[in-house]
């Protein structure tokens, strides 16, 4: 299995300077950012600097380098916005969509953390 990487998606763009982000955290190997219509009071999106796709992308091929600093910098994401738990905070909901089923919309891994209100059932339906 080959995972296409399209380098004109949007967080390709971000990643490259061309179109502004607000930033929450940018790290060796990860940039946060606030998503540009958030679905709560608090919606951050989280991405590797590297080309992947999905998170099964990203597993399969990312170095254990990117891997780790990945998920420490959304850690520190939820810490530096008090949603985590162990912080005090009231928690939050962490999303990864891929593919058509998963209703990805661009095409470069992101995980996204939603907090700030009660989030409701994990699905629509
Ligand atoms: P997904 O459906 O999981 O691929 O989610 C893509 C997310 O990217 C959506 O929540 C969009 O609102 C968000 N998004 C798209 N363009 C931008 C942008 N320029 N800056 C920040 N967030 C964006």
């Amino acid at each position: 299995m080959s995972y296409a990487y399209d380098d004109q998606n949007i967080f390709a763009r971000i990643l490259r300077g061309e179109i502004p982000n607000r930033t929450a955290l940018e790290t060796a190997h990860t940039l946060a950012f606030h998503d540009i219509r958030p679905q709560a009071d608090v919606h951050v999106l989280v991405i590797p600097k590297g080309r992947y796709v999905t998170f099964d992308h990203f597993a399969a091929e990312a170095t254990p380098e990117e891997i780790a600093d990945f998920h420490r910098a959304a850690a520190e994401v939820c810490r530096m916005l008090s949603i985590a738990p162990e912080t005090g905070g009231k928690g939050y909901r962490t999303i990864s969509n891929a593919g058509d089923h998963g209703h990805q919309e661009v095409p470069h891994y992101h995980m996204h953390i939603l907090a700030g209100r009660p989030l409701g059932p994990m699905l629509s339906r």
